[in-house]
């Protein structure tokens, strides 16, 4: 599982708390094609250069120092590791050399990138520069907007990390169950209360995984996995298990070129009926 907003949050406060102030020594890579300028040019530029702090845009880290930005993309499965530069782990893909006689080792396995970028430039940056808001930054008024006169099915919309930066295939499950739609349910057919449900679902959901520590899948500078476990899924790669809600059996649904962990019941591809909700709505 690649990293989404909570493991990406979790990580960027961590290296903001430990490394703000470090310097940066020296640069190696083992792994050039993750690098979108040469070996020599990276080291030249980063060598000397303070760090500042670390924040996250969607699921890249960019570590602000005072000679530029280093933007980092774990891909799947990449890690960070800060460690005495004389106890390296095994496998490294590009290393920080640090003050202090530490390291940063960056370890990717996939799709993982390490760009240096002028903080001039940072707006022509093509892998990040069409990111729209972090998920968490997005407020309930912006969230309408975004999604008013919108066509096509839920789940896609929000994967798209030019509408919204952070939610990928771990934590979608969850985050459609919490708000009882089915990931299939057209934008336009959305009522303002589910939207607004939605919106809430998304901060219940990454808010409870970055209190957790964020995923076990990715470990913190220290290589500890983080606390959101496998048993915290509600409905997500849980198929043949009960729904938590209904104890309804969770289905594994395809959905375009994605599966979906759904409970059918809770989350069913028809809106509820306006009629009904009308004299919910009454009765109270
Ligand atoms: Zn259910």
């Amino acid at each position: 599982m690649p990293p989404e907003l909570p493991e990406i949050v979790c990580r960027a406060r961590e290296m903001s708390r430990r490394l703000a102030g470090r310097m940066i020594t020296h640069v190696e890579a083992l792994q050039p094609k993750c690098l979108n300028v040469p070996v020599a040019t990276l080291r030249k530029a980063l060598s000397g250069a303070r760090i500042s702090g670390v924040l996250n845009r969607g699921k890249w880290l960019f570590v602000e120092t005072s000679k530029g930005h280093l933007l980092l993309n774990l891909g799947m499965g990449g890690e960070i590791l800060l460690v005495p530069t004389d106890r390296l782990p095994q496998k490294w893909r590009v290393r920080f050399d640090l003050d202090h006689s530490e390291s940063l080792a960056v370890n990717f396995w996939w799709f993982g990138y390490a760009h240096y970028v002028p903080t001039a430039k940072l707006g022509k940056h093509a892998m990040t520069a069409g990111l729209g808001p972090n998920a968490l930054d997005v407020s309930l008024d912006d969230f309408r907007a975004l999604l008013a006169g919108r066509r096509g099915a839920i789940k896609p919309f929000l994967l798209d990390q030019t509408h919204v930066a952070g939610i990928g295939n771990a934590y979608i499950h969850d985050i459609l169950f919490r708000a009882r739609l089915h990931p299939l349910r057209p934008i336009s057919s959305l009522s303002q209360p589910e939207i607004d449900g939605l919106h809430a679902a998304i901060r219940t959901e990454f808010e409870r995984s970055i209190q957790l520590g964020a995923a076990f899948f990715e470990v913190d500078l220290d290589g500890k996995p983080g606390g959101f476990a496998a048993s915290d899924l509600l409905v997500g790669y849980r198929q043949g298990k009960p729904c938590p809600q209904c104890g309804t059996t969770v289905e594994k649904i395809k959905t375009g070129t994605t599966a979906t962990f759904i409970c059918p019941r809770c989350q069913p591809l028809r809106a509820p009926s306006p009629k009904r909700r009308s004299t919910r709505v009454k009765k109270a």
